[in-house]
């Protein structure tokens, strides 16, 4: 079989008879072995996907209607819990550790009969934009081997990319989904905070934490979407589901789009993405769109509050890992019980993960809280009053995803504040709650491809797709890798 380009063809193919889920699953196993080197996957579940593909074929032999998501085969990033299966946020610290339970989003996927066919690679606990702070080492972009995928969720973006898998789940707690869907050329969205219960997503920053999506489709994204949002009793910040009806509205809709000055004419943002969406701009201001300029003098704040408010809650999220409750534990020659402690963090945690610990530690310590810890909390609050008047009046705010191409290896590992600055333009969304999309327009004359960053109002994930979809259909020129 080939791979089909949306659910909805392959279902078409399924009911006619033309595919089976068995050939399918065969289909991405043999592409996940022979694009191992990409590294995308840190476990692959062969033998219950052909299972579980066997019994969906069976299934539509006795008519059987086929459920939302019949056979869809799915990566999960490797920091969602799926009960049996070994979950390890590409950390030492987590070795051996299997998940005791089954994160919500996935169990609302099973439940529409997805087939997950493994977990993928990515930076520990979900700290990074390169995914090269990964215990299992780094991924490779399939557009060009020698550039990262970007991070953290970088493996669930390059299976998609490759073409390992239909759809993925990642995280996206600062750019997470939507900076490596730019880096690879393929829809990366991260809903409203609360959308997608956070039962069973390993916490990095919890109020800042959302499950994503990778798709090549708008329509595959919005029915993952509508499959996994909505109330979850274990987590009190999911929200209620939405209207999802995707429809064709937007063919003739005429949207209000704002940009932010600061953003577009930022220093650090390459220049010819800055002129595509420009470009961009004019075709939808001369086709009847409304696309104004604004003032955003905040945007040089969103860093260094993201890196204070993230770190602050990671520290605290992750002092569950102290060796005895999880995973890996360190007993050469400690002493007492703080060194056992001491050790086993200092030895089964990585780096970058250290480094946010003490830095988190550091901004909530008695005298340096108000310093840090509040102010940023007052920056996040101003960002969020700012936000609601922006939606009084817009539909939609656009903005690069990143302020360049995917970065060549090691090109910013020695250099922390270089990497957390790029998360310029996507981490507004975390620190807000708005749902962010990067939809995959463009392709830069370094042969990389980039997107285009959209926000809408929170819960407004229905315009969001469909603008989106407006403009994969009108304005995409950049043609996906040819599986
Ligand atoms: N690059 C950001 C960081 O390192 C985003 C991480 C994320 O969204 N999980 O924190």
């Amino acid at each position: 079989m080939a791979s089909s380009s949306t659910i909805q063809e392959y279902h078409k193919k399924l009911t006619a008879n033309s595919n089976t889920c068995v050939d399918t699953v065969n289909y991405y196993l043999t592409k996940i072995e022979e694009k191992k080197h990409l590294n995308a996957f840190t476990a692959i579940f062969a033998k219950e996907a052909l299972q579980k593909a066997m019994e969906l074929d069976a299934k539509r032999k006795d008519g059987e209607p086929l459920k939302k998501l019949h056979g869809v085969v799915i990566a999960i990033k490797d920091v969602i819990c799926y009960k049996g299966h070994k979950v390890t946020a590409a950390s030492k610290i987590l070795e051996g550790f299997t998940s005791v339970y089954t994160a919500t989003a996935v169990q609302r996927l099973l439940d529409e009969d997805a087939i997950i066919i493994g977990s993928c690679n990515c930076d520990e606990f979900a700290m990074g934009s390169t995914n090269e702070n990964s215990v299992y080492g780094n991924v490779l972009n399939a557009a060009d081997e020698t550039k990262v995928p970007g991070g953290s969720s970088g493996g669930s973006a390059v299976a998609v990319q490759a073409g390992l898998c239909m759809v993925s789940l990642g995280s996206d707690t600062g750019g997470s989904v939507r900076q490596p869907a730019d880096f690879c050329g393929i829809v990366g969205i991260k809903p409203t905070y609360g959308r997608i219960s956070r039962y069973g997503l390993i916490a990095y920053a919890s109020s800042f934490d959302q499950i994503g999506i990778f798709s090549n489709s708008v329509y595959d994204a919005a029915l993952l979407l509508e499959v996994m949002s909505g109330a979850d009793e274990f987590d009190s910040t999911a929200i209620e589901n939405g209207q999802w009806a995707m429809g064709n509205e937007h063919v003739d809709k005429k949207y209000k789009i704002v940009y932010f000055k600061e953003a577009l004419h930022h220093p650090s943002l390459d220049k010819e993405i800055k002129e595509n969406i420009l470009a961009l701009i004019d075709k939808l201001k001369s086709e009847g769109h409304t696309v104004r300029a604004m003032d955003f003098d905040l945007l040089d704040y969103v860093v260094p509050a993201y890196y204070v408010l993230t770190t602050a809650e990671a520290s605290s999220n992750l002092s569950r890992y102290d060796g005895v409750r999880f995973g890996y534990r360190n007993k050469d020659s400690v002493k007492d019980l703080t060194d056992f402690y001491k050790h086993t963090r200092s030895t089964g945690f990585g780096k970058e993960v250290q480094r946010r610990i003490m830095l988190g530690t550091f901004v909530l310590s008695a005298g340096y809280y108000d310093a840090y810890f509040s102010k940023a909390q007052q920056v996040r609050r101003l960002l969020a009053d700012k936000t609601k008047a922006i939606f009084a009046e817009y539909d939609a705010v656009i903005l690069p995803t990143s302020p360049g191409t995917a970065f060549t290896f090691g090109e910013k590992t020695d250099d922390p504040i270089a990497m957390y600055l790029a998360d310029i333009y996507t981490v507004f969304a975390n620190l807000t709650g708005l749902p962010g999309i990067s939809v995959p327009l463009f392709k830069h004359s370094n042969t990389m491809p980039f997107g285009l960053q959209i926000m809408t109002a929170k819960t407004d994930e229905l315009t969001l797709l469909q603008l989106s979809e407006h403009l994969m259909q009108h304005y995409k020129t950049y043609q996906h890798l040819n599986n």
